[in-house]
């Protein structure tokens, strides 16, 4: 009988759900809306409906299924599987316990975690960490989560809170934050910062940037605006946005990185996405120069390698990880 994983990435649009073989490489890979406005009962009977499907195939097929994941926005009691808190995308999701709903109804056990710990998993046993030991995963994107591994063990910390980096503070009574507290990294390096630094400079019409026509006919820029203006045209507006958001992140890493002292960071997400490896470079270069010696010239920086797979994959394995 062959061994195949079960696994479903849960987010605040879409659920992803797919299995994957022992080496990471997926055999089944879908994606449905979420729909996480119709409330958590709904969005259990959802998640419960991917995980029949996924079931039913591994059976059809005679697939050896032992155990089912689940990655999730907010932090994640791992040991009771309830959803402790931090989870604003999805309302009503706070208190609820997946693991718990999805095992009364499903013959098998059920892992649940939280959705960047699940990511940061996939990396380091298939993806951009393989065979390191310490490794700091940050997804960069509407906001910014995080996911530790120290030792090969990932690390969650009290209740599940670790790896939070997102919700660090890098300025005192700074920005707002969705989190509620003020002049956490997230405000500051996440995408929609970056769009409101790029927007406000592009407005200037004098500074001559292929944003300002852009803007101007759509009324807002996104993501992949602000990157191809600075990929192709190497504009002054999107470089300027993109280099201090790029150091604001590389910030919040530095102190990561004096905590923890990794061998690598994977920077994963859609902005990361977007920006590629160019982004990738104005990190490492950033983080090389803020962050503490001699870890900081030994820290690798690096892409994530998995995509939009890496949450379902990791999901999958969790069993085994856990
Ligand atoms: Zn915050």
């Amino acid at each position: 009988m062959k061994k195949v994983y079960a696994g479903i990435d849960l987010g605040g649009t879409n659920i992803k759900y797919g299995l994957c073989r022992p080496d990471g490489k997926t055999i089944i890979f879908r994606t449905i809306p979420a729909m996480v406005e119709e409330g958590p009962r709904n969005l259990i009977r959802r998640i419960t409906d991917c995980a029949h499907e996924l079931l039913d195939y591994a059976s059809r097929k005679s697939l050896e299924l032992n155990h089912l994941g689940v990655g999730t926005p907010g932090i994640v009691d791992v040991t009771t599987g309830k959803i402790a808190g931090m989870s604003p995308n999805i309302p009503g999701w706070k208190g609820c316990n997946p693991k718990k709903s999805l095992e009364s109804i499903l013959d098998i056990p059920v892992f649940v975690d939280n959705d960047a710990n699940v990511m940061a998993l996939a990396e380091f046993v298939f993806g951009a960490a393989k065979g390191c030991r310490n490794v700091i995963f940050t997804t960069v994107g509407t906001g910014i989560g995080g996911g530790i591994l120290i030792d090969g063990k990932l690390y969650r910390g009290s209740i599940g809170g670790a790896g939070e980096f997102g919700h660090t503070t890098i300025v005192k009574d700074g920005r707002q934050c969705n989190c509620g507290r003020r002049g956490c990294l997230e405000s500051y390096a996440a995408a929609p910062y970056l769009l409101e630094m790029a927007e406000k400079m592009a407005t200037d019409a004098n500074t001559g940037s292929v944003l300002t026509p852009v803007l101007k006919e759509t009324g807002r820029l996104t993501v992949e605006d602000v990157f191809g203006a600075f990929k192709k045209h190497s504009d002054p507006v999107a470089e300027k946005a993109i280099q201090l958001s790029a150091e604001y992140l590389a910030c919040g890493l530095a102190s990561v990185s004096a905590v923890l002292a990794p061998q690598i960071v994977v920077i994963g997400g859609g902005v990361a996405d977007a920006g590629g490896t160019a982004y990738v470079k104005l990190v490492r270069n950033a983080l090389r120069e803020l962050a503490l010696q001699p870890v900081s010239s030994r820290i690798r920086v690096v892409k994530a390698r998995l995509g939009n797979r890496a949450g379902v994959v990791g999901a999958a394995i969790l069993g085994d990880y856990t």
